[in-house]
């Protein structure tokens, strides 16, 4: 049913998303605010639109892919947005894969939910949005192996799992509107408090007198052992093939940690729930930011922020 597919935000992570679903058989139109990755598109015969809103007049299901709310606000709710004039023309289902706030996803969702479909098909009275952000950076992209994890109807769910999976390996329903969205923002939070932590045991350690490998060995075979310990480890040398063997280049940025972690502080204090580590690592990876090292993988904290090497 869901054949014709939008697709905007072609960046580093969407680009990949949207050739998988051409080469899964999908028709795919595409829209972004950048005519070179656009040309590249069109350059390849991939239909190109000017505006959102004309993406949503060629397309059963239109999915998003942004750096963050405010972008995802321009393109639902802008002029020429998708939602231009409170009428959608044709999709029926809307899919929000950028990282942004559940509160941005629950407001989008509702204006989604106002809308007037102009063609009604299937049962669907009403036109739905879905929150649907992913795990996996560009490799992942690339391979169609990223994780969906989903917000919103389970019916929109059920009808929108072949795409996502044309795109990734998994898709793990959450539960209501914006509970996608709350999942990559709590993953995110983990994986920088783990980073961090195992980070402050390894510059310890050395401190102490024990080498990073050996205690590597030791968290790995103990009670601390974790995905940043045993498959992404942030020393030099100590695990080939992740960043910190190739000075911190590639894999997955401080600065969008950084973005990723001050979502985390804002739907906390919006809920009033105390988080200090939230609030900790924000600190960190905002300095780090600043010191220039944005561009590098987020395990460069351990150099640059517990060995306080520049080089
Ligand atoms: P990116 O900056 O490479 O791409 C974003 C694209 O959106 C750009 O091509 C930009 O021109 C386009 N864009 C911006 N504003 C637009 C607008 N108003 N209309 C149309 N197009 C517009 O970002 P990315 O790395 O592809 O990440 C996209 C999202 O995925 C972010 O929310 C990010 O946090 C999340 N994410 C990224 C990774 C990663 O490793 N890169 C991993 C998981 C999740």
């Amino acid at each position: 049913v869901l054949q014709s597919v939008g697709f905007i935000g072609l960046g580093n992570m969407g680009s990949r998303m949207a050739n998988n679903l051409i080469k899964n058989g999908y028709k795919v139109a595409v829209h972004d605010i950048n005519c070179n990755v656009m040309k590249m598109f069109s350059d390849e015969g991939v239909p190109t639109k000017e505006t959102p809103f004309e993406v949503a007049e060629a397309s059963d299901v239109v999915i998003t892919m942004l750096p963050s709310s405010s972008h995802v606000l321009d393109v639902y709710t802008g002029q020429n947005g998708l939602l231009h004039g409170g009428i959608l023309l044709r999709p029926q289902l809307l899919i929000d894969s950028s990282t942004i706030d559940p509160q941005t996803s629950r407001k989008v969702s509702v204006a989604v939910s106002n809308c007037i479909l102009k063609e009604k098909k299937d049962h669907l009275e009403k036109p739905v949005m879905l929150d649907a952000p992913v795990s996996g950076g560009v490799l992942a992209a690339e391979a169609g192996a990223l994780t969906f994890m989903v917000g919103g109807s389970e019916d929109a769910y059920l009808a929108a799992k072949p795409l996502f999976l044309s795109m990734g390996k998994n898709a793990i329903y959450c539960g209501g509107t914006g509970t996608g969205s709350a999942a990559k923002v709590c993953n995110n939070l983990a994986m920088a408090v783990s980073m961090l932590g195992v980070s402050e045991a390894l510059a310890l350690g050395q401190s102490l007198g024990i080498a990073a490998g050996t205690l590597t060995k030791v968290l790995n075979t103990s009670s601390a052992r974790c995905w940043s310990s045993d498959t992404y480890n942030p020393v030099p040398g100590v695990m080939e093939g992740v960043p910190a063997s190739r000075n911190y280049a590639g894999g997955f940025t401080s600065k969008l940690m950084a973005k990723d972690l001050n979502l985390a502080a804002t739907s906390a204090e919006e809920v009033g729930l105390q988080c200090p580590l939230t609030f900790q690592a924000l600190e960190i990876y905002t300095e780090l930011c600043k010191d220039g090292h944005e561009s590098k993988d987020f395990s460069c904290v351990f150099r640059h922020y517990y060995s306080g090497k520049d080089e």
